[in-house]
């Protein structure tokens, strides 16, 4: 039957496919008993479930190509171990036979059972598999609820989940998956940014989707304006196809702009500059006419993996980003691991009791010098290449900005003096994400040569409104009068320190925001290059002397209402 699911459109796209559902990791499944008559069907059913699992992997392993084969690959091979492992199959089957458990109820237990035992071990290492085996539990669990078990792989099906992963949303993109729609969730979350960059359509926050979908289920994915229709009748999939046949146009009419420049009606060029994360986003920055990149995040370098990339894996990623931008400036962020941009290689410590608020960004890289050395090392040998800057994420202090200048300047040092061809000029920035950088920017804006200010980041730490919890979607908004007024700040003390400052977060890419942030004095943005043809039409549509006009008024507003109704008069 036909029903419409709200939710938070969190990367735009029109999908239409069957959904494959995952439950989430804490099975819900009540306690079932089955008759002792019925224990050998139970298992046979587990079994096959088990087999199709097997056969789905082995199946994405030989379709993997390039460097996904590498990157999914490792976690491929480990699920693959797993699945294996006597001691779940055992579990599995004793369960079933002597506690005469149905089989959804043993992957249950099963589930739990390991994740305490992995849960109380010392190594970290082994503490994070813990999501490993929810994976490989839910896997199974999807399988055995599957209607039609002839259907293999998930090639053109929507994942309908809990929550995912940023290191599952290339994979599952490399399966086949066409959209994801989860429960939980928000649009800024690193999970989001990713789908982006893939353009992979994504809706979050549809709290019913695990209720009211069924595996199998044809669904209708808006990840524009977040709307799920499940089953849809004649008239919807006549408006998908209107839908899908409008947004061809719109991008096509779009593209034309990419040879044209940012340029405000009033004539004054903004420099646009896109977020990266991956070679395609690089080339795609390249072909749209983007001014460089203003933040590569090098810690999905680090994420899908067990170990920790060496000097000479980084530097040939950088170089390669470099060489990608022909001579524009590539703007390279030191490692911003932690939060939710948790590793497998146990760099980050997983039993923090707030990450967000922990050992992340520059603190983690301090506290590891020989890691952070390598990675500046790297960094300084792509500079050889082509314009390079490096930036420095999570900074909350003058005296962060200085240790880093100060390891950078012997990495220079040791990197000149062993005779390689490195830039002469290699600026350091700051990422302004906290607010005590943010409000303390005087005390240390002449220890950087530029600035990028992280507006995901710092609209969480202003309004101590997390920016993964979907609860708090509507209090997490950069429509807030501080966000303006520090917003407005930063951007004036470092014109009037003459140092460059872009936006970086997710708020820069939104052509909704644009006027508002010229407004604001802003002059810089960097934006992935999935809507900065959108954010270029913006600027050109915008007359920069009558929005400066009007940042006054938006200095006054005193909610977000009236924010609103400023940027809509
Ligand atoms: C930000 O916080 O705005 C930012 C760009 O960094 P990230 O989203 O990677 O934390
Ligand atoms: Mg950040």
């Amino acid at each position: 039957m036909r029903q419409l699911l709200p939710g938070h459109g969190a990367s735009r796209g029109n999908a239409l496919g069957r959904a494959r559902v995952r439950l989430p990791h804490a099975l819900e499944v009540l306690e079932e008993h089955i008759a002792a008559n019925a224990v050998d069907a139970e298992l046979v059913k587990l079994h096959a479930a088990i087999d199709t699992v097997r056969g789905e992997m082995r199946d994405l392993r030989e379709r993997l190509h390039g460097a996904l084969a590498h990157e999914v690959g490792e976690f491929l091979d480990l699920h693959t171990l797993l699945l294996d492992d006597p001691e779940l199959l055992q579990g599995l089957d004793d369960l079933i036979r002597t506690g005469r458990y149905s089989a959804d109820y043993a992957l249950r237990l099963q589930r739990d059972r390991l994740a305490a035992v992995f849960a109380g071990m010392d190594d970290a290492y082994f503490r994070s598999r813990v999501d490993d085996i929810d994976q490989v539990i839910g896997r199974i669990h999807a399988a055995l609820h599957r209607r039609d078990v002839s259907a293999k792989g998930t090639s053109g099906e929507i994942l309908v989940t809990d929550n995912v992963a940023p290191a599952e949303i290339a994979q599952l993109q490399a399966q086949g998956v066409v959209a994801i729609v989860t429960s939980a969730g928000s649009v800024l979350s690193h999970s989001a940014i990713l789908a982006r960059s893939l353009h992979l359509p994504l809706v979050v926050g549809a709290v019913q989707a695990l209720q009211r979908i069924n595996d199998g289920d044809v669904l209708m994915v808006d990840g524009g304006n977040g709307e799920l229709i499940v089953e849809p009748d004649a008239a919807d999939l006549r408006s998908y196809r209107a839908r899908v046949r409008e947004l061809a146009r719109e991008r096509k009419q779009l593209y034309r702009l990419r040879r044209e420049p940012a340029r405000t009606l009033d004539g004054i060029d903004i420099k646009l500059y896109s977020n990266a994360e991956s070679r395609e986003d690089v080339a795609e920055a390249h072909a749209l006419g983007s001014a460089g990149i203003g933040l590569y995040r090098t810690e999905f370098l680090f994420l899908q993996r067990n170990e920790v990339p060496d000097e000479e894996e980084q530097f040939r990623a950088y170089r390669d980003v470099v060489l990608g931008m022909t001579g524009r400036t590539v703007t390279i962020r030191t490692l911003d691991l932690g939060a939710d941009k948790a590793d497998r290689t146990g760099l980050v410590m997983s039993d923090e009791p707030n990450p967000a608020l922990g050992v992340r960004g520059v603190r983690l890289s301090l506290s590891r010098e020989g890691l952070f050395e390598s990675q500046l090392r790297a960094i300084v040998r792509a500079s050889g290449y082509g314009p390079v800057r490096v930036l420095v994420p999570m900074v909350s202090c003058r005296e962060e900005v200085v240790a880093v200048r100060k390891l950078l300047k012997r990495v220079i040092r040791d990197l000149n003096s062993a005779g390689h061809e490195i830039a002469d000029n290699i600026p350091l920035g700051a990422m302004i994400e906290v607010p005590a950088a943010a409000i303390a920017l005087p005390s240390f804006i002449g220890a950087v040569d530029f600035l990028s200010v992280g507006t995901n980041d710092l609209v969480q730490y202003l309004l101590a409104a997390d920016r993964n919890n979907e609860a708090l979607a509507d209090l997490y908004s950069p429509l807030h009068p501080a966000v303006m007024r520090l917003l407005h700040t930063i951007i004036r003390t470092a014109h009037l320190r003459g140092k460059p400052v872009a936006v970086c977060g997710e708020m820069a890419g939104d052509a909704m925001f644009t006027p508002l942030l010229l407004s604001l004095g802003l002059t810089e943005f960097s934006l992935h290059p999935a809507t900065l043809l959108e954010v270029r039409k913006a600027v050109r549509e915008c007359d920069l002397a009558d929005l400066r006009k009007r940042s006054a008024a938006l200095l006054r507003a005193r909610d977000r209402e009236a924010i609103e109704r400023w940027m809509h008069p």
